[in-house]
């Protein structure tokens, strides 16, 4: 019987301009490999591997025996027989999500009863996911109170980012994450130093401090290789959407209701203007499906399934389909730069009044 080669079907292909990617959703981990292991990796799902060693010439077949072997010893494909062949169906790829919004991004917000009404306009367009932003002290007095209020909420992750002052200590933070077990990221900005601390110690809790003072939105949007999500639904939903701005509303620090709080357009005041109102306006889908395949360089990257897409800054403000400003990777030579001191980015870096931030990156 003919023999064949299969990736298993949670292993994801992605084509960059040098290299490509398997992006195993299953452990939430990617490999690099070539593109010509990309091409064969095509060709196994329709013809032998007798087949593949004449067409790729015979004296090439160690090589690519070598490759597969590997592939193996990853636990990321197996061989099987012609017959065996049609019993592993690809896995579907469709993005789908019952919510109308999944992720809500609130600046500067500290009155409850504000909250109390935003709670409900939430809940009722499903949100799941909150991040609340604070760049002034908030007292640990009124983050309780805020906090409370989403005790029985149906909204069911909060994130929070929060002015260090004395009382943001390890005994509140340790407090908080046992009574709020929907908490599951704390940063604490401008404290004296960078520490990850050990989410064990937290309920699970991801909590970070960084000396980074952080003052205003321009802080978001940073591209990095510790931040990519080779999760299934990152990777189906980037086929079709913009995996950072679809299904996201802001409160800005001005009352002013958006996509994201760094994007100018508004679409009315929280005091006066329902979220639902907000987002039957078509203009604020304006970036939802968006995807990376359309923007300029990350369409030829290997990382544009499991990297997010960041539409409030780009390279060039004039072109919806600019690259990410504050991504330092190039996909045609594969290396990694510092994007702050990248002169061809020093035009956008002034446009949005970055030049305090370079090399400040949380
Ligand atoms: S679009 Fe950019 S600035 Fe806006 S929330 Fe996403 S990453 Fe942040
Ligand atoms: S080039 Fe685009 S897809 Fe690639 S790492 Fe940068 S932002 Fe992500």
């Amino acid at each position: 019987m003919m023999k064949h080669f299969k990736l298993y079907s949670n292993c994801l292909l992605v084509k960059g301009f040098k290299r490509s990617l398997i992006v195993d959703t299953q452990r939430i981990q990617y490999q690099l490999i070539p593109n010509d292991l990309f091409e064969i990796l095509l060709k196994t799902e329709k013809i032998s591997l007798d087949e593949i060693y004449i067409e790729y010439n015979i004296e090439n077949k160690k090589i690519i025996e070598n490759y597969f072997n590997r592939l193996i010893e990853e636990e990321l494909g197996f061989y099987c027989n012609e017959e065996e062949v049609e019993w592993f169906p690809k896995m579907n790829i469709d993005f789908q999500t019952p919510f109308l919004i999944e992720s809500c991004i609130v600046e500067e917000l500290s009155e409850v009863g504000k909250y109390k009404n935003l709670i409900l306009q939430l809940e009722d367009l499903q949100c799941q996911y909150i991040e609340i932003i604070m760049y002034e002290t908030l007292t640990n007095e009124l983050l309780l109170d805020i906090l409370s209020l989403f005790e029985k909420s149906s909204i069911n992750r909060i994130g929070l980012i929060l002015k260090f002052d004395e009382h943001k200590d390890l005994t509140f933070l340790k407090y908080l994450t046992t009574r709020f077990l929907r908490i599951v990221k704390i940063i604490v900005h401008s404290t004296e130093d960078n520490e990850v601390l050990n989410c064990n110690d937290f309920n699970a809790t991801e909590i970070i401090k960084s000396s980074i003072i952080i003052d205003s939105f321009k802080f978001c949007g940073v591209v990095d290789m510790k931040y990519f999500t080779p999760h299934i639904a990152h990777f189906t939903e980037s086929l079709q959407h913009n995996t950072c701005l679809n299904r996201k509303i802001s409160i800005d620090r001005n009352g002013e209701i958006k996509n994201c709080p760094a994007i100018s357009k508004s679409f009315g005041k929280l005091q006066d203007t329902s979220l639902a109102t907000a987002l039957a306006d078509p203009e604020f889908k304006k970036y939802w499906n968006v995807n990376k395949d359309q923007i300029n360089t990350c369409k030829d990257c290997e990382f544009r399934h499991i990297c997010t897409d960041c539409r409030g800054y780009t390279e060039d403000e004039n072109d919806q389909y600019a690259k990410p400003l504050k991504c330092g990777y190039n996909p045609y030579t594969n290396e990694w730069a510092e994007w702050s001191t990248n002169p061809l980015k020093e035009k956008a870096i002034e446009y949005y009044g970055m030049q305090d931030l370079v090399k400040k990156d949380v």
